[in-house]
């Protein structure tokens, strides 16, 4: 049973609700915050056409590998959850660290100083989306998902290059005071 994608060797798509349902399942806490991050290369397709597929490879894989060294403890985990597109789910965090996490994706993202000539930034960046919620057994994957979507599509209208927490930046929280 493949867990694992074979090109960056970090969990595939699939293992994500597994380890999600491990996470629900040991929780037993009414207030551990999860934050799932949705990271996408910025001009992936513009650089595949310019340095080709073989160096577009090399770049995931780098990135994988730099995504992998921010992740410090057992139950945080990254996963490449499609072509260009990665995710990450931290266990136990809040706000202020989430943030910071996020910080320091597009910092370590900035200091492998891959270049791109097609891109505006003159080299490989990537945008983030994220949530950062209260784990029950309520919340689904799929809806962790689909926030963080809706953040890195927020990210990208941006201008690229940065990150987007859900329910600000004019996203509306799902339950805002005024629903
Ligand atoms: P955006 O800034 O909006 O994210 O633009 P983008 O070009 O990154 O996004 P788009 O979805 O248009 O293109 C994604 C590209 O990623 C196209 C595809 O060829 C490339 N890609 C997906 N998987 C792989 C892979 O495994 N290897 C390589 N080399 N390229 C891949
Ligand atoms: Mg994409
Ligand atoms: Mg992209």
């Amino acid at each position: 049973m493949a867990v694992r994608d074979g090109l960056t060797n970090l969990y595939n798509r699939r293992y994500l609700e597994e380890v999600w349902n491990l996470l629900v399942r040991q929780n037993h806490s009414e207030d551990v915050k999860i934050a799932f991050f949705m990271i996408d290369i910025d001009y992936f397709k513009l650089f595949n056409d310019n340095y080709g597929h073989q160096d577009g490879d090399d770049v995931l894989k780098r990135v994988a590998h730099m995504l992998r060294a921010l992740v410090r403890r057992i139950t945080d985990s990254v996963f490449r959850y499609g072509g260009e597109e990665f995710s990450i789910l931290l266990y136990g965090t809040n706000e202020e660290t989430s943030l910071q996490f996020a910080e320091k994706i597009i910092r370590g993202m900035s200091e492998l100083h891959i270049p791109h000539r097609k891109s505006p930034y003159r080299q490989l960046t990537l945008s983030i989306g994220y949530c950062c919620e209260i784990l029950t057994n309520e919340t689904s994957p799929q809806d962790i998902m689909k926030c963080a979507d809706e953040a890195l599509y927020q990210a990208k209208e941006g201008g690229r290059n940065r990150y987007r927490l859900y329910g600000t930046d004019g996203l509306k929280p799902e339950k805002s005071p005024a629903n």
